[in-house]
């Protein structure tokens, strides 16, 4: 299996029959415009070097391969964990951000706005626009503010201005929406920053090339402290985007298997849940073809997770093509399994994980017993879990007790 071929997407923006552009006429020439650039910006190294730079000097990029000691030892694997969680401002996301908003800078534009879920990217939005000095509007659905007010006001501080959206189940799903709407009436002057491989072609591509910097640096580091490859990779998958970015640079290393983690929240059958590939079929959400929660009639279910930033129906089309033609795999693990995970790893290492990224911590627990002791195992550990405190708390004493267990073969 060639990477070449798993490198798409097609010149329609299609991964197989997952993606495309699924828009209103309106969107379609700025769509195109923005592809143009991209490309354009991608082969200029001149746009290379500059953005290689703020990775290094701002982001703090490389991050590092840690092999996390304590933890391997308990599980009987060689465990890293990829430290997404020691960029500046606390996750992986700032990596794409930095890339768009540089790319908006260089098209010119003085606005730029975004969408944000657990208020990671919105913070990372505001946080690029302050370093560019470019005005910047954040669309947030009503219950993230509530869930994720210290990122409100981190986003406030940095000189966004932070739109609660009241609509639907006021989450990230309605908070795109709104972000559309205002990309279609403002697009001469505005980019929109897109948070994750998902949305119209090119955002997916554009993305994934942007986080790919984290697998580029894993295979890298993998390679010089160990002499080879890791057996899996493991990555929480939200909209897909710290997932594909540890991913990408591992696709045509056909020994490596590639694992995402999906929100299972209180288990498929409560139905109160995230899991896409578990519980849903494909469909058409905010410009994409792709895997969704929906019921009969197409009508987009209510997610459930207990962290935002996996809280979302759809998931990025290029993942589900990967699941499709059997490279990478996906699972899910309750609530409760990331929230014991997240305990876990603090108490073994010292590492506070975000939410989200604790849901790949929690299926490596539950399922270390299918690997063997010098199988490596790398965990792309997104982001940190400072943003979380208060929701843990709240979490914990409403589910008071403790099930995650060292999982058999
Ligand atoms: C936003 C976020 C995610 C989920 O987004 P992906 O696009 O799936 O990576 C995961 N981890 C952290 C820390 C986040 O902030």
């Amino acid at each position: 299996m060639s990477r070449g071929r798993l490198a798409g997407p097609d010149r329609r923006g299609r991964f197989g029959p997952y993606g495309g552009i699924f828009v209103p006429e309106t969107l379609v020439a700025p769509l195109a415009e923005l592809e143009r650039e991209y490309r354009r910006a991608r082969r200029d190294p001149q746009f290379r070097k500059e953005l290689n730079c703020y990775l290094r000097e701002y982001v703090g990029r490389p991050t590092p391969l840690y092999l996390a000691r304590r933890m391997s030892e308990a599980l009987g694997i060689r465990c890293y964990l990829k430290r997404e969680d020691l960029c500046h401002t606390g996750a992986h996301k700032i990596n794409n951000c930095l890339g768009q908003v540089l790319l908006a800078k260089r098209m010119g534009k003085r606005r730029v706005i975004a969408e944000t879920g657990a208020g990671q990217h919105g913070v990372a939005t505001a946080t690029a626009a302050a370093l560019f000095g470019m005005e910047c509007v954040i669309y947030m659905g009503n219950v993230d503010m509530q869930r994720q007010a210290l990122n409100v006001f981190r986003m406030e501080r940095l000189g966004a201005r932070v739109v609660p959206v009241t609509a639907g189940q006021q989450t990230l799903k309605e908070a795109i929406s709104e972000a559309m709407r205002d990309w279609v009436t403002n697009v001469r002057n505005t980019c929109y920053v897109l948070g994750s491989v998902l949305g119209p072609h090119p955002y997916p591509m554009m993305v994934r090339d942007f986080q790919s910097v984290i697998g580029r640096e894993a295979r890298r580091q993998c390679l010089r402290k160990e002499g080879r490859l890791p057996r899996s990779l493991v990555a929480c998958v939200g909209g897909g985007s710290n997932a594909l970015g540890l991913f990408h640079a591992f696709l045509g290393d056909r020994q490596v298997e590639l694992i995402g983690v999906e929100a299972g929240g209180e288990g498929i059958r409560s139905g109160r849940h995230a899991a896409r590939f578990a519980g849903g079929r494909p469909g058409v959400l905010q410009g994409t073809h792709t895997f969704i929660l929906q019921d009969r009639e197409g009508q987009i279910k209510l997610t459930h997770s207990v962290s935002a930033g996996l809280d979302y129906a759809a998931v990025g089309p290029e993942h589900a093509y990967l699941r499709e033609i059997g490279r990478a795999r996906y699972e899910h693990v309750t609530d409760r399994q990331a929230v014991d995970a997240v305990n876990a790893l603090c108490r073994w290492e010292g590492i506070l994980p975000a939410l989200e990224s604790a849901h790949a911590v929690a299926w490596v627990i539950m399922n270390a017993r299918r690997w063997n002791r010098d199988d490596i195992v790398v965990i792309n550990l997104s982001g940190r879990g400072d943003k979380d405190v208060e929701q843990l708390a709240k979490w914990e004493s409403k589910h008071p007790g403790k099930t995650l267990r060292k999982g058999r073969k």
